[in-house]
C-alpha cells in the first residue's frame, strides 16, 4: 500500500522478478480495459479520469476474476487494492473463498512533496490522464480520506509493516524484502 506515486507498482514489479510473486494491481487492470475499449473499462474511465475511485463493486468483480487465474499456492501481491474500507472486507471473504487471507501490508511511506514531484515527472515521461495537477492533488486527497481508514484497519490487526519509501528503487527494494521476511 501507499499514496498515488509512492512506487506500489515498480516494487511490486520487483517482487514479481525476485520472486515469482504474482502481481495483481488494480491500476493496471482497468488501463489495460481502458485500452481494450471494454465495457468495465468505459465506466472506470470516467471516475479515474476525474482522480476518483471506481466503484468498489466493479474493482471487486474484476479482482475477484482475475483471481481465478492465479494458482492457488502462488503469493499474490496486491498493488492498489483494497483502497476503501468496503473493499478491505470484500478482500477477506473473497480470500477466504480461496483458502487463503492477507498476511502482511508493507505501506510505503513518501512525504506528500515528494509525492507531487514524482506525479508530475510521471506525468510527462507517460502521458497518464490522471497524472494532470488537478487531478493529482484530487486523487492524494481521496488517498487520505478513503484509503488512510484502510491502512489503519490493517494497523488494528497488527499486519502492516512500514517503509520508508524516499531513496532509490534498489534501496526500498531492499527495505521491502527486509519487511516481507519479517
Ligand atoms: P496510483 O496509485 O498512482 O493512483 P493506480 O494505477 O494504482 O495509480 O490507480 C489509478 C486509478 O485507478 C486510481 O486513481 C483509481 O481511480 C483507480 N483505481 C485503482 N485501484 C482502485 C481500487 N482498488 N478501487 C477503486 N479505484 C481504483
Amino acid at each position: 500500500m501507499g499514496p498515488p506515486g509512492s512506487g506500489k507498482g515498480t516494487q511490486a514489479q520487483g517482487l514479481v522478478r525476485e520472486r515469482g510473486w504474482v502481481q495483481l494491481s488494480t491500476g493496471d487492470l482497468f488501463r489495460d480495459h481502458i485500452k481494450r475499449g471494454t465495457e468495465l473499462g468505459r465506466t472506470a474511465k470516467r471516475f479515474i479520469d476525474k482522480g476518483e475511485y471506481v466503484p468498489d463493486l466493479v474493482t471487486v468483480d474484476m479482482v475477484r476474476q482475475r483471481l481465478t487465474q492465479i494458482p492457488r499456492d502462488t503469493r499474490v501481491v496486491f498493488d492498489g487494492f483494497p483502497r476503501t474500507v468496503a473493499q478491505t472486507d470484500e478482500l477477506d471473504e473473497l480470500l477466504a473463498e480461496f483458502d487463503r487471507s492477507v498476511d502482511a501490508v508493507l505501506l510505503l511511506e513518501v512525504p506528500r512533496t515528494e509525492l507531487l514531484t514524482r506525479l508530475g515527472k510521471r506525468a510527462k515521461e507517460q502521458g497518464r490522464t490522471d497524472d494532470t495537477p488537478e487531478v493529482i492533488g484530487r486523487r492524494l486527497d481521496v488517498y487520505e480520506r478513503q484509503t488512510r481508514p484502510v491502512v489503519e484497519h490493517y494497523k488494528t490487526r497488527g499486519i502492516v509493516r512500514l517503509v520508508d519509501g524516499v531513496g532509490t528503487v534498489d534501496q526500498i527494494a531492499a527495505r521491502l524484502a527486509k519487511a516481507a521476511a519479517e
